[in-house]
Formats: structure tokens, C-alpha cells, sequence
């Protein structure tokens, strides 16, 4: 129980008006929550949590007369943006405020040499729309770029559209600065520059409310959407394979899908062929041609041919990649759910292991992605293909607890890295570089532990928690 009371309901009206505290009803309940159904596991443990009140600031002066009024009576603030997560990220574990941020949604600039700089709220696919009338484009975008907040991807999200040339959202020089406010009675700003934004990066919102972004562009290029598709997927793949590691075939997307996977995407059924293993790429439009060519000869076909709007406008293969396909499988089976996973170089001989040892019951889906940021230079060969990585979010056929333990602990025999999202704890999801700076990061920021509580464990305060 947090100290939530009806003096904070109406100091909170107060500050942002009625209009923008949301305290009873649906809309408090879906406010409240994210895609954290996608995990069984989550489902069970968040299914109850909610908000006392979901706040909407208007400006910067409104959200930090919010932080100031819950921090004078300790209680939680949790920062959510599209709250299209998949692990409650922005679900509160302990009720509180819920600090919706997509009222905070300026382009603040973007810069002559390819720098946008921006408020924490506004969605992604309003900030590729306007960098692109100027030149540019965003170097990574999640696939739920129509929903994402800018914030929200970095602090709760990893990669997506864009990863294969321009690696992660960590990956060094994509975030040039982060300006966090802290949750305290006297709320300060503090700036992180580039490599020191790992800080605050895939952090869930608990070490600092970040208040504005800037993130490097890449210059803007026209695509096409793919589809390729073949019976044999070790065929499919070692062109795929090849495909994502050719430096002068500028991409956006290199994504391949084992069958039946297909088959779980009813809007693009009439482009499949039945029982057939696909490839999803979006590639520089100069090069399709030779792209088809070269995946025809190698017994690959091309089945879907279309130019990617710009402005963006549907329809987006991107819809169908990423944690989409998953979404797309658990609608036809609800008892499917994902892991997270990083090959090793002998990516080919993994996968086949796991199709052995859990046959019918692991279905592949494979990112291709650079493990390194890129130099960008006026040739056309502007990154290195020698620094690509599979990753990965396999469909799981999901039996138990236990059994989805038993894949995890056979991925790391064989060298697969996991990341588990099946869990909203950030030290056991996965490859948490620098914790012990980040937990010194959240102490300077949030004293009192009120920020997201519960989501870092290993938080000096976590007063929640301890309760
Ligand atoms: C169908 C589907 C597909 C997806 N595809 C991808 C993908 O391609 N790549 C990918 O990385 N993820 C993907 N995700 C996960 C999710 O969409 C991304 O992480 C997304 O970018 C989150 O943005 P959001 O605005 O919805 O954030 P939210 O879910 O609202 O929040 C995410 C986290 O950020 C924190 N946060 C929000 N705003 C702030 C702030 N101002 N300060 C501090 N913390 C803040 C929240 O507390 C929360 O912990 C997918 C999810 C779904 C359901």
C-alpha cells in the first residue's frame, strides 16, 4: 500500500488538471499495463497491479510539480510512454502514479549535420516522418514505431528496424545525450553524454525521468519491402545469411521465419506460399533488383515486392517482424510465447540443435543485426558486414515453467545467450553492463527509491519492496 490520499489526488488535478488524471475506470486499468501478457509467467504475477492515478504532464514545470508532490509523501512514480512494452515495464508494482508522458511530445531540432533532439513523449513514427523531410532517418526503430514513445524505446526497448546495420540502442554514438530529471523534493536535471547514456539506457525509468533525448541520424534512404520465400530453410538461410553480411546492400531489416509462422499472419496470407520458410528485408530501392536476382539464383523467390511509403503509411512488413510475430502467432494459439536469444557464429548448428532437442515446440525467428556501430561514409559500402550477429525471438510452444527453464538452460549450453522476458526484473533479464554505475546513477537521482520500485532489485532503497 502506497500513502496515495485524496489531498495528493487533488493537489495532482491541481497542477495538470482534471482532464489529465485518470483515477477510476478502464482507462485506469489499461493505463496501468503493457504487453506483459505475451509472457504466461508475467501474466500470473502482474495481472493484479495497477496505478492509484495515471498523470499526464503538459510541460516540463507540470511533470516536476508532479514529482515534487508524490516525492514529499513518498510515493511511486512510474514513467510509461505508448506502454507497448512486454515485460511490465511500466506496470506499478506498488500502485502509485503512473507519469504518462506523451503530452511531452516537441521535435526541439534537428541539426544540419543529422542530430535530432526532442522531448521524452512524442511517438516514433512522428520523429522519422519529420527527420526524413530533412534528409535523414532514424538509425533504429522499434516495429511498434506507430505506438512507441521516444523515451519509451530507449528505456524500456533494445533495437529493431535498423538494427542490422546500425546495431542497438547502446550501441555507442546512436544516443548522443540524455537529460534525466530526479524524483526528489528539489528535482534537478542531470545530463549524460554519449557513452555515459548507457547509464540510463534499457533501464526501465529507474534511474532518472529522461526529459530530453538526442540521438544521431542516418542519412535517408528510399526502401522496398521483400518478401522472399523457399521450401528448404537451410537454403533460405545461407542466403539470408550472406545477404545480411554484403557491406554494399544497403538494409533496413533482415528478418527470416520458419514455418508455420507464416501461416500466423492472416492479413498476407494470399502472398505465401503453403508450408514455405520467408525472408522480410527492406532495402535500398536502387538494389532490389539485384538483391531478387541474387536470392533467384540461389533458389529463393520473391513474393511480395512493394516501396515503402514516404511519408510512412501502411501497409509495413515491419508489422510482422521483431516481437510482431509473436503477437501474430498468439492470436491463432494463445499457448505460444518467445525467448530472446543471441547465436553464436555457428549460428546454423545451434538452431539445428534446438530443432532436435525440442521438436515442434521451438519454431525459428531470426534478426540479423550488427554487433557494432557503424561509420557511415559517402561510398556505398558505409558498415562492415564482418560485425553481423543472429539474434533471435523464437516462438515457444509453452508447457510449463519448468520446460521453458529447461530450453533456456540448453540455449546456454550450446552457447546461446539468453535474455529472459519472462521476467520485469532488470537484473534478471539478461546482460546488464555497468550495474553497479547504474545502481550509483538511481541513488543520486531517486533517494528515496520512488522510481519504478521493485524493477531494480539490487536498488540501495527500495522502500517498497522491503515492506
Ligand atoms: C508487437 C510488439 C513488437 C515490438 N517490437 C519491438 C522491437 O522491434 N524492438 C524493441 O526494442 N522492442 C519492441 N517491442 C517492445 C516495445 O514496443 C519497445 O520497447 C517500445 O519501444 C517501448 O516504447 P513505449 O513508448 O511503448 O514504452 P513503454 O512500454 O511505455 O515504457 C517502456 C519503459 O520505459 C520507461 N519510460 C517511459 N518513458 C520514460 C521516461 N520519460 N523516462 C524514464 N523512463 C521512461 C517505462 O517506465 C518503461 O519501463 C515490441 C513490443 C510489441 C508488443
Amino acid at each position: 500500500m502506497t500513502s496515495f490520499s485524496p489531498a495528493l489526488l487533488a493537489e495532482l488535478q491541481a497542477i495538470v488538471g482534471a482532464d489529465h488524471v485518470i483515477h477510476q475506470g478502464e482507462s485506469l486499468e489499461q493505463l496501468s499495463k503493457d504487453f506483459y501478457w505475451y509472457s504466461p509467467i508475467l501474466k500470473a504475477q502482474l495481472d493484479d497491479k495497477r496505478a492509484d492515478a495515471v498523470v499526464r504532464p503538459g510541460s516540463l514545470a507540470e511533470l516536476k510539480a508532479v514529482v515534487v508532490a508524490c516525492s514529499r509523501v513518498r510515493v511511486p512514480v512510474v514513467p510509461r510512454g505508448g506502454g507497448t512494452g512486454n515485460y511490465g515495464q511500466c506496470i506499478p508494482l506498488y500502485g502509485g502514479v503512473v507519469l504518462d508522458i506523451t503530452r511531452l511530445d516537441r521535435i526541439l531540432e534537428i541539426t544540419a549535420d543529422g542530430v535530432i533532439r526532442a522531448e521524452p513523449g512524442v511517438r516514433l513514427i512522428r520523429v522519422e516522418t519529420e527527420v526524413r523531410k530533412l534528409g535523414w532517418e532514424m538509425r533504429l526503430l522499434p516495429s511498434t514505431f506507430v505506438k512507441s514513445t521516444f523515451a519509451g524505446f530507449l528505456c524500456g526497448g533494445f533495437g529493431g528496424i535498423g538494427s542490422v546495420t546500425w546495431g542497438t540502442i547502446v550501441t555507442p554514438g546512436n544516443v548522443k545525450s540524455l537529460t534525466l530529471l530526479t524524483c526528489d523534493e528539489n528535482p534537478r536535471i542531470v545530463r549524460l553524454e554519449e557513452a555515459e547514456c548507457d547509464l540510463a539506457l534499457h533501464t526501465y525509468g529507474t534511474t532518472g525521468l529522461v526529459v530530453e533525448i538526442e540521438m544521431r541520424l542516418a542519412p535517408r534512404l528510399n526502401y522496398d519491402q521483400l518478401i522472399l520465400s523457399c521450401p528448404d530453410w537451410d537454403k533460405l538461410i545461407v542466403w539470408t545469411d550472406a545477404c545480411a553480411r554484403r557491406p554494399e546492400w544497403r538494409k533496413r531489416l533482415v528478418t527470416a521465419l520458419e514455418a508455420p509462422i507464416p501461416s500466423f499472419f492472416k492479413p498476407m496470407q494470399k502472398r505465401f506460399r503453403p508450408g514455405e520458410h520467408v525472408v522480410f528485408l527492406l532495402v535500398d530501392r536502387d538494389q532490389c533488383a539485384e538483391i531478387i536476382a541474387s536470392a533467384a539464383a540461389a533458389g529463393v523467390d520473391c513474393v511480395y515486392h512493394t516501396p515503402l511509403a514516404d511519408p510512412l503509411t501502411p501497409p509495413f512488413i515491419t508489422d510482422y517482424t521483431w516481437n510482431h510475430a509473436t503477437l501474430w502467432a498468439m492470436k491463432v494459439e494463445p499457448s505460444f510465447t518467445n525467448i530472446q536469444i543471441t547465436f553464436g557464429p555457428n549460428f546454423q548448428e545451434q538452431s539445428r540443435l534446438l530443432q532436435q532437442r525440442f521438436p515442434g515446440e521451438i519454431i525459428h525467428h531470426h534478426e540479423w543485426m550488427a554487433a557494432r556501430a557503424r561509420k557511415v561514409g559517402s561510398s556505398a559500402s558505409h558498415y562492415a558486414g564482418e560485425d553481423i550477429v543472429v539474434g533471435a525471438v523464437p516462438l515457444i510452444y509453452y508447457k510449463s515453467r519448468e520446460r521453458l527453464q529447461e530450453i533456456s538452460d540448453y540455449c546456454r549450453e550450446i552457447g546461446v545467450v539468453v535474455d529472459d522476458p519472462h521476467t520485469f526484473v532488470l537484473e534478471d533479464g539478461g546482460r546488464i553492463p555497468n550495474l553497479d554505475r547504474k545502481r550509483t546513477l538511481r541513488a543520486q537521482v531517486d533517494p528515496a527509491g520512488l522510481l519504478n520500485p521493485g524493477k531494480m532489485r539490487t536498488a540501495a532503497v527500495n522502500p517498497f519492496a522491503a515492506a
